[in-house]
């Protein structure tokens, strides 16, 4: 089984659906509500988990509901939280959503996500040295992307950044990850203006950019190749790239190709949207190889 450490954050999204989007000092009336776990560590941790990996989480949640519910939703998915901590006094991260006039608004509140300091993440240094590979994304602070860059250097397990969203990546977290996952839109914060297929020619085998529908672009060392995307009736695509991340992961711990891999992770994410929901729309390794 392969054992994936995911570093990242853990949140619940509250989402609003109504007809108009309030303006300054409007009040509307909306359509429905829900809560959805959701943060893109969760994500990426129940993606991983569904796939049959061994997956441990290291988050934080904060004292309030959200957060039992958070853990509570890890677990009934297989997801190990042994290193997801409810921190006293302080709130559960949020995603607040408003989905209105065919478009999403959204605030993020960071709360219990901040605390994944390096210092916390350090306390399950043992759990990264014995994982076949570590996840992480950059809802948590950027000390700590850089921290566990570190122990996975130390350590020589592959490090997988999900760049998103997106923000700068310092450049040694660049040099030290195994894996750069960004979409297009993350791949032109991280390297600029620059051509993409010069970039991608400086890191062959490292830097994968998703391009949605069309599938993913990587540097195999000798030519640039396309791994193409499953055409499928979109129904959904929150949480494609989350979905992709730990498909992506699972099949490298286990030991396949970086091609076939991406084949296996396009095929994973093309399920998830043809569901709602990010985690809801997640498939389950049987599903996965049944239509690979
Ligand atoms: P993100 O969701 O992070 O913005 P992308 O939109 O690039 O990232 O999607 C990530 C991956 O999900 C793609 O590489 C592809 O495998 C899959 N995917 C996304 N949208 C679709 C779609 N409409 N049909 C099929 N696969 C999709």
């Amino acid at each position: 089984m392969a054992k994936i450490v995911v570093i990242g954050s853990a949140s619940m999204d509250l989402v609003v659906t109504a007809a108009k989007r309030p303006g300054a000092g409007e009040t509307v009336l909306g359509d429905s509500f829900k809560t959805v776990p959701g943060g893109k560590g969760a994500n990426q941790a129940v993606a991983c988990a569904r796939l049959g990996a061994e997956v441990t989480m290291v988050g934080c949640v904060g004292d309030d509901s959200f957060g039992k519910t958070i853990l509570n939703n890890l677990q009934s998915n297989g997801v190990v939280t042994d290193y997801v901590e409810p921190v006293t006094g302080i709130e559960s991260g949020t995603a607040h959503i408003i989905l209105a006039e065919g478009d999403n608004s959204i605030v993020v509140v960071k709360a219990a996500n901040d605390r994944i300091t390096p210092a916390y993440v350090g306390q399950a240094a043992a759990v990264i040295k014995a994982s076949d590979i570590v996840l992480i994304q950059q809802e948590i602070p950027e000390e700590t992307v850089v921290h566990v860059s570190e122990i996975c250097s130390k350590y020589h397990v592959p490090l997988m950044l999900n760049p998103a969203p997106a923000r700068p990546v310092p450049s040694r977290v660049i040099e030290q990850a195994a894996y750069i996952t960004p979409n297009e839109h993350e791949a032109a914060i991280l390297f600029g203006d620059e051509p993409l297929s010069d970039v991608l020619r400086r890191y062959p085998n490292k830097l994968i950019v998703t391009e949605g529908k069309n599938g993913v672009r990587y540097f195999d060392g000798s030519q640039e190749v396309v791994v193409p995307g499953y055409q499928v009736e979109a129904v959904d695509t929150t949480g494609a790239g989350d979905t992709f991340n730990g498909a992506f992961a699972v099949a490298l711990a286990e030991g396949m190709s970086i091609t076939d891999s991406l084949r296996f992770a396009n095929r994973a994410a093309s399920l998830s949207v043809m569901r709602f929901g990010a985690q809801g729309g997640m498939p389950t390794r049987d599903e996965v190889e049944g239509s690979l």
